[in-house]
């Protein structure tokens, strides 16, 4: 591990204090050069043939992007099979044998599929969606957890043209009921249950429920059989596995689908309000996330890759399945959590199959830091060359114990910005050209024109906080801003913006270089005595301080009584004391000033989050300011929302 002895040369100095990547890094990177910026400035929105060219088209496109307004249309013209892209080409390329997708079970039994196997599967399935009479375009919804069926089921739906709709595994049968319904989708494929934490969860029951309660037909179900134990399948309901037998050495002929089709559906996490359906293009879409994948996540075919993404969310569909098939790495899967059966269950896997590039979230590094830094310890991760994250701001303190303790002081880190309604990355650093700064995401990629606007439109001064807009076009832009129109909940939008926009419902900050800096929902911002504070800045001052973990503030809405409510949560074996409470105080009035120093600290072991990790604030609010809170299902610990209650109630 670099610690920036005195004999290190300046050069090894800036490397060593994780500022610039290192040489070595650079030397070996897929993007390298620091003029690609500007060749894609100036041949945009042409620049996007370089994404176009990672891909094999059965058409070539005629026009890079047409259209000055929406409706546009990028790679018009042209056609190409995303399955194809992520399975055949490989096998014609002489990677047959390459190891495609190694997934490990909670026991520790793992499934290693080369391309050759996985294209063997994804075929004899997509000749078994086809007996059950599925055609091009209808949509079919995949609701399983992180287990090679998932995957493959989701290259087969490609494979035939019908798109699918992955539901996370861990929501609800009423949730899966509606993202049936909203996609119209009469076909089902899931599993009869998986472990989760060494526990059965009957999966089939909770779509059985979700059957009987939709509108529509559910014309068929495809069952994968996880637990152990007979299923019930009933009339309309199949085996996997039998219909896979039954196709035996199919070959199915990739369905030609033009650019603009739709591969697939999925919905947003619901952070902040209804889950938003979003429709991802074939071409574009595929284009800009196997682009992102060799130039951001530096992978290639004779890589490795492990992401703690689910692949129920967008990070798992765009940076588990379809970038890095389309490279050709190999991805490394596993069931189950990071904390199980041990909290080294991640570096373990890491160690084993000699990771290269490991991707993750904010959330899960905070729960490595509360764990305790002998966990990665114990391993050898010398393999891991680059390290990333997404999904929400990570804090600066965060980023450096990642960088320490997992990146061993060594791997650049990328810290990337996108949503699900981006379909790929959007905002981050190109680890083998930019230099990293903590906190900060980095600049937008080349091609990419994110602004900080305030809410006339103009671009904000260097350290203002405003509003983060995207003004051009982007090759994985989906369905509904292809066609301009605005997502249903009417995101609060910036007022008079002139032009085609996008407003992505974040706030965020460019630093005098460029960096563009996150500052959390534009709706989570807090007003203390007419001063916009973003929730973030507060809560990265507070978790700063030694032995915090996690923070959420937000305002009592009370004009009387103005001011945060901090809800902190400390290292598992630290209390929360009044010294604590006065360091962050302390903490937040040297970084912001008094305005922002929190009226009340309540110590915490959990926070309120979504099934996909993220700080749920809303209910926080609900609970500062006495409100009913209403319906916590949406939570992954509802728990901690009434003891959380309790706690505030009997303090004031
Ligand atoms: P919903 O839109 O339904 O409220 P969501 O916004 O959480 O849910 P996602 O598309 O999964 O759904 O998340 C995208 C959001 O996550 C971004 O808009 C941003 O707020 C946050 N985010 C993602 N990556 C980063 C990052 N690197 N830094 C800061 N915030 C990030
Ligand atoms: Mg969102």
């Amino acid at each position: 591990m670099s610690n920036g002895r005195e004999s290190d040369t300046p050069e090894q100095a800036a490397e060593s204090s994780g500022r610039r990547p290192p040489t070595s890094f650079v030397e070996q990177a897929n993007a390298a050069d620091e003029s690609i910026y500007e060749t894609f400035e100036t041949t945009w929105p042409d620049c996007w043939e370089a994404a176009a060219a990672r891909l094999a088209w059965d058409e070539s496109y005629d026009t890079v992007l047409s259209g000055d307004g929406p409706p546009f249309e990028w790679f018009a013209g042209g056609t190409l099979n995303a399955s194809y892209n992520c399975l055949d080409r490989h096998l014609e390329a002489g990677g047959k044998n390459r190891v495609a997708i190694k997934w490990e079970s909670r026991t520790g039994d793992t499934r290693v599929y080369t391309y050759q196997d996985l294209s063997r599967e994804v075929n004899e399935f997509a000749a078994g969606l086809r007996e059950l009479g599925v055609e091009e375009d209808d949509v079919v919804t995949l609701y399983m957890p992180n287990i090679p069926e998932l995957p493959i089921a989701m290259l087969a739906c490609a494979r035939i043209g019908a798109p699918h709709n992955v539901v996370f595994a861990g929501l609800s049968a009423d949730a899966l009921a509606t993202r049936l319904e909203s996609a119209e989708s009469n076909y089902l494929v899931t599993c009869d249950g998986y472990y989760r934490r060494g526990n059965p969860v009957l999966l089939k029951r909770k779509a059985d429920d979700a059957r009987l309660s939709v509108d529509h037909d559910i014309r068929e179900t495809v069952v994968v059989d996880r637990l152990d134990g007979d299923t019930h399948l009933g009339e309309t309901q199949h085996d996997y596995h039998e219909l896979v037998e039954r196709h035996a050495g199919a070959a199915v002929d990739p369905v030609e689908r033009a650019a603009n089709d739709c591969l697939f559906l999925i919905h947003t996490s619901g952070t902040t309000g209804e889950p938003k359906k979003v429709k991802h293009t074939t071409g574009g879409y595929l284009a800009h996330v196997a682009w992102t994948t060799e130039t951001v996540l530096d992978l290639g075919p004779a890589d490795t890759y492990l992401s703690t993404a689910n692949i129920g969310w967008i990070s798992g569909h765009s940076y588990v399945v379809y970038g890095p098939l389309a490279v050709g790495s190999t991805v490394v899967m596993y069931e189950g959590a990071p904390d199980y059966p041990e909290k080294d269950r991640l570096w373990n896997l890491v160690e084993s199959n000699a990771v290269d590039v490991f991707y993750t979230a904010p959330t899960v590094i905070r729960s490595f830091m509360k764990w305790g830094s002998e966990y990665p310890a114990a391993h050898d991760l010398s393999s891991l060359r680059l390290l990333g994250t997404v999904g929400e701001p990570i804090n600066p303190r965060a980023w450096e114990w990642y960088h320490e303790h997992v990146g061993g002081g060594r791997c650049p880190i990328v810290d990337t910005w996108w949503q699900t309604e981006t379909g790929g990355m959007m905002v981050t650093t190109l680890p083998g050209v930019d230099e990293m700064k903590p906190g900060s995401v980095g600049r937008p990629l080349p091609g990419i024109d994110a602004q900080v606007v305030d809410a006339s439109g103009s671009e904000c001064g260097p350290n203002e906080p405003g509003y983060l807009v995207v003004r051009r076009p982007w090759p994985g832009m989906p369905h509904a801003l292809l066609d301009g129109t605005r997502w249903a909940d009417g995101q609060s939008v910036p007022a008079d913006i002139d032009g085609w926009f996008y407003f992505t419902g974040d706030g965020a900050r460019r630093d005098d270089d460029g960096y563009i800096t996150v500052l959390g929902r534009v709706d989570d911002v807090i007003n203390v005595s007419g001063h916009r504070l973003g929730t973030m800045e507060v809560e990265s001052a507070i978790v700063d301080v030694d032995h915090v973990v996690e923070a959420a503030v937000v305002s009592i809405d009370d004009p009387q009584a103005e001011g945060i409510y901090a809800y902190v949560t400390v290292e598992a074996d630290v209390t929360g004391d009044d010294a604590t409470r006065k360091r962050i105080e302390d903490r937040v009035r040297e970084r912001i000033g008094p305005i922002a120093i929190p009226e009340e600290i309540v110590f915490t072991p959990d926070l309120p989050k979504t099934r996909s990790g993220k700080i749920m604030r809303r209910f926080l609010e609900n609970i500062t300011n006495g409100e009913d809170f209403g319906d916590t299902s949406t939570l992954r610990n509802p728990e901690v929302v009434g003891e959380l209650e309790s706690i505030v109630r009997n303090r004031t």
